[in-house]
């Protein structure tokens, strides 16, 4: 039986990178994944693919709209399969590339699914079912990511019933969507097929989309997404599902509606397949696993990070676990902090908050100050056609950013100002010193934190 330091179970944004950092420190490291599933959920299933397709949308949505540019465009289609075709060529590129650095830095990679059992021996069932294998590790870490959430209540016709990964790879566009789940998955998806001609109707039974955006934000987005060719209906619940004749009845709120294809975008829990057929138990704790302050499950030795763990689903919250355990390993005093994991969507437009919102703040009696600036005012939005949205930044009495909300272009990267800024316990004052080139969107940003302290020259 090969004899390793460190087994990883998992290639994703998690998985991948604990492993390449720990080889590059000498340790023996394997990582056990399937060939096609290097990179993960992020890169395989989630992120990336759907980050491709909302790529295209906008592309197509441009190219419907060049007259507001001063171009003319008569004729304006779409080739569905190319479009996932282009999808498939950008995941490849980024799986293939993951592989090679793994191995470069001399990570043994093991195809197929790895079972864990007793004494720290990983079974690995190779992909082509050609033989098992047994390898055992001083240490084991769980970066096993997470599945969709498919409650039983909804029929498993994968056919009709999508989940995120049957979407992503849908061999055409449906007439008819329903989106089930007014969540990250759902408002993203949903404006992907929405762009490309499907009539898409999203419901969501909490009283506003996006779990985590502040409320406010939340609300102001629905005509934007209506604007986009979404319905959306909050405070609405699915309640029963079924197949008829191909297509799918769907009962919301006590009324019956037909659609071609139902989106299950109800959340995600944790990928527990690693335990089939095992004798091992591993605590779990509202369905997470369970570990302590170092990664470590209830099973000595047996580490776990990523969407399997506390906090939230996410790809770079996945590397921050694994930058802190490799940090914890190399005996650096530091433990995970999850208040600045920023949050972004990328739909059109963006959306990216991070630390705490007004209602959190509320909740909690802080006291803070908010500023606020709109891109209507930035000239760089302006001449990118990009003028709806806005920043609203919420300051402490003493100057220090308590949390940030933006909906508009770039918004997944303006946000690194505002977790740099708190991250740091960088003042107003300060950060008003920094020179931010113009024109840019990040300006946008800068006006707002000064509008908070009522510095600001545009309002
Ligand atoms: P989610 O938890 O973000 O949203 C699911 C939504 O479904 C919730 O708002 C919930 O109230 C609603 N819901 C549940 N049952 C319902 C019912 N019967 N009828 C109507 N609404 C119902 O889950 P998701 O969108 O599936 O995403 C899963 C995870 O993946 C999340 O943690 C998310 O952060 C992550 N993700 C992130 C990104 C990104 O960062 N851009 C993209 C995709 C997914």
């Amino acid at each position: 039986m090969q004899n390793f330091d460190l087994v990883i179970l998992g290639g994703g944004p998690g998985g991948y990178p604990l492993a390449a950092r720990m080889a590059r420190k000498g340790w023996q490291v394997a990582i056990v994944d399937h060939a096609s599933e290097f990179g993960g959920t992020c890169l395989n299933w989630g992120c990336i693919p759907t980050k491709a397709l909302l790529a295209s949308a906008r592309s197509y949505h441009l190219l419907k709209n060049a007259a507001d540019f001063g171009l003319s465009c008569s004729e304006t289609s779409f080739d569905w399969p190319k479009i996932l075709e282009r999808k498939s060529k950008i995941t490849l590129q980024l799986r293939q590339g993951i592989v090679k650095m793994l191995e470069k830095s001399g990570v043994t990679i093991f195809n197929g699914h790895g079972q864990l059992g007793k004494d720290r021996v990983i079974k690995v069932s190779r992909s082509d079912n050609t033989e098992t294998i047994e390898i055992q590790a001083k240490k084991v870490c769980l970066a096993v990511g997470s599945i969709p959430a498919a409650p039983a209540v909804f029929p498993a016709d994968r056919n009709i019933f999508w989940t995120s990964n049957e979407a992503l790879n849908a061999d055409k566009v449906p007439e008819s969507l329903l989106v089930v789940g007014g969540g990250v998955i759902g408002i993203e998806l949903g404006q992907v097929f929405a762009e490309f001609g499907s009539k898409v109707c999203v419901v969501e039974m909490m009283p506003q989309i996006l779990p985590g955006l502040d409320n406010a934000t939340a609300k102001r987005l629905l005509p934007v997404f209506k604007k986009a060719g979404l319905e959306v209906l909050v405070g609405k619940k699915v309640e029963a599902l079924a197949a008829t004749n191909g297509r799918a009845t769907a009962t919301i709120d006590g009324s019956t509606r037909e659609f071609d294809k139902v989106l299950i975008a109800v959340g995600r829990r944790v990928n527990m397949s690693f335990l089939q057929n095992s004798d091992l138990e591993i605590e779990t704790e509202k369905g997470f696993i369970k570990i302590d302050d170092h990664y470590m499950t209830s099973q000595s030795d047996v580490y776990a990070i990523g969407d399997a763990v506390k906090g939230p689903m996410l790809a770079h919250k996945a590397s921050y676990d694994a930058m802190i355990l490799a940090a914890q390993w190399q005996g650096k005093k530091l433990t995970a902090d999850y208040s600045l994991v920023p949050s972004c969507v990328y739909t059109h437009p963006e959306i990216a908050w991070v630390g705490l919102n007004e209602e959190q703040l509320k909740e909690r009696q802080i006291e803070y100050k908010t500023g606020r600036s709109m891109f209507s005012a930035n000239g760089k939005a302006l001449t990118a056609g990009e003028g709806d949205g806005q920043i609203k930044t919420l300051l402490s009495t003493d100057g220090k950013l308590l949390g940030a909300v933006i909906w508009g272009p770039e918004a997944s990267n303006i946000i690194n100002e505002a977790t740099m800024m708190s991250q740091f316990g960088i003042s107003n004052h300060d950060f008003s010193m920094m020179i931010h080139p113009h024109p840019t969107l990040s300006e946008a940003f800068m006006e707002s934190v000064e509008n908070a302290s009522g510095e600001g020259v545009h309002g």
